[in-house]
């Protein structure tokens, strides 16, 4: 337990490091209406198939055609505005070949992949709400123990809003988290694998099994995340084993000792600042390493990495890259921050994600990881095009690569503008009209078109669910 630390402390909260979201951002205007978001969903659930993008800039390059078939880029050929006399609005037509969807010239880049989500706690459409949280981990869990079985709308019906509306934005690769604690029980869980179930045709969701109440603290806790891992959670997780268990090797050995039955990744939540975060991240390493754990462990916020010493940091992150152990980061602000270049130059894989996104937590989070690639790229105090166009890539390339360590990684000396979409590449397309990567982060267009194993899954409307 942590109580009695301050908000301001990003080693003992989970969201509130979300505090620099943008405030200009169209989303900030206010929660997606419900009825945006049943049709965003009732979209999703039967996605009709692709059988031509025409007219797009893949990762800001030339004009080009994207023939699709069988859920992947079958061929790509450069754009003859002659070829084809596809009706200029709405943005799709039909063939016999499946939808064609006009660009109009819009930057393409993969859909994107959010590597950290909390599915199960959200309020996104629902009314505002004051924020009651209390200081630390445990303040801010009992906070939400309290409130979230009594929010306006029931658990199933708030995560599959929430994941409709990450669809609509563009995120149809999702790493998230479901609560499984004494309190909860597999509830929480079970909705998040509804959902899933739900828009099985619309995005690949991964779930984690998540102990956020740690699992020394509350008897039964182990239990319970045994049996989430029975019910059909894909990744065994873990939190904080120093400053909240208060018995690193207990609660490691507890974790990887599951998954390790289950043939799982693992995934730990780590907030741990300085040099006890260091000696969590060296017990995960000795872990990794004994049980062979390689390219299927990630450590989450991993605050140790943003406040350690240089030296000290350099070689806990040699160590993480000789593991292949992942990172992911929601981007946050202060003695959070991660070393964005360093992560990558030592090879370390790093996805981006939004976090719990307006729950009982934090009022932060809007479904939009266009959004949170901005936060990345403001947190790090970038300007230069290509440093601001590699957050963009973090959201997409990184965080399928910390979900599947055999997928395409991010080169730390290959600016993201030249990356290309590929006869072969699954057809996962996010289409906005920018015009380079870095506009694309920087004005967050509304519209986006979307594009999930070759299927439309959103199509163009400005404001979507907002
Ligand atoms: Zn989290």
């Amino acid at each position: 337990m942590s109580t009695g630390s301050t908000p301001s402390d990003p080693s003992e909260q989970r969201d509130q490091s979300n505090r620099t979201a943008p405030s200009d951002h169209p989303s900030s205007r206010g929660g997606g209406p419900h009825a945006a978001a049943a049709a965003l969903a009732r979209l999703a659930e039967s996605p009709a198939r692709v059988g031509l993008v025409r007219d797009v800039r893949p990762w800001g390059g030339p004009r080009v055609d994207l023939r699709l078939q069988d859920g992947r880029v079958a061929a790509v050929v450069p754009h003859d505005p002659a070829a084809h006399a596809a009706p200029i609005a709405p943005h799709a037509s039909e063939t016999d070949d499946g939808l064609v969807v006009e660009g109009h010239g819009a930057l393409c880049v993969p859909t994107l992949a959010d590597a950290h989500a909390h599915l199960d706690s959200v309020r996104l459409g629902l009314p505002f709400r004051p924020h009651t949280g209390r200081p630390g981990v445990w303040g801010m869990m009992s906070n939400d123990r309290e409130n979230w079985r009594h929010a306006e709308a029931p658990i199933g019906e708030r995560v599959e809003t929430a994941l409709g509306m990450m669809i609509a934005r563009g995120t149809t690769h999702v790493r998230t988290y479901a609560q499984v604690d004494v309190d909860a029980g597999l509830e929480r869980l079970e909705a998040v694998l509804a959902a899933r179930e739900r828009f099985a045709d619309a995005a690949d969701v991964e779930v984690v099994a998540f102990p956020q109440a740690g699992l020394l603290l509350e008897a039964g806790s182990a239990d319970v995340l045994a049996a989430a891992m029975d019910a059909g959670a894909d990744v065994v997780g873990g939190i904080d084993p120093c400053q909240l268990d208060r018995d690193p090797v207990r609660h490691l050995d507890a974790v990887f000792g599951l998954a390790e039955r289950h043939g799982a990744p693992v995934d730990v939540h780590l907030h741990e600042q300085g040099s006890l975060g260091a000696f969590s991240l060296e017990l995960i390493a000795e872990r990794v390493r004994a049980l062979g754990m390689q390219g299927r462990v990630t450590v989450a916020h991993a605050f140790a990495l943003g406040t350690l010493p240089d030296a000290r940091r350099d070689a806990l992150l040699a160590t993480l890259a000789e593991l292949d152990v992942a990172l992911t980061t929601i981007a946050p602000a202060g003695a959070g921050t991660l070393p964005l270049d360093r992560i990558l130059q030592a090879g370390v894989r790093l996805g981006l994600g939004e976090d719990g996104q307006r729950d009982y937590w934090s009022p932060y989070g809007n479904a939009d990881l266009v959004d949170r690639a901005w936060q990345l790229a403001f947190t790090q105090g970038f300007r230069a095009d290509d440093d601001v166009a590699r957050c963009l890539e973090v959201a997409a390339v990184g965080g399928r690569s910390v979900r599947d360590p055999a997928a395409p990684r991010i080169s730390a000396d290959r600016p993201a503008t030249a990356r290309t979409i590929t006869a072969g590449d699954a057809a996962d397309l996010l289409l906005v009209p920018a015009e380079t990567l870095a506009s694309a982060v920087m004005d967050r267009p509304a519209e986006r078109t979307v594009i999930h194993r070759g299927r439309l899954v959103a199509a163009g409307e400005p404001d979507a669910g907002r």
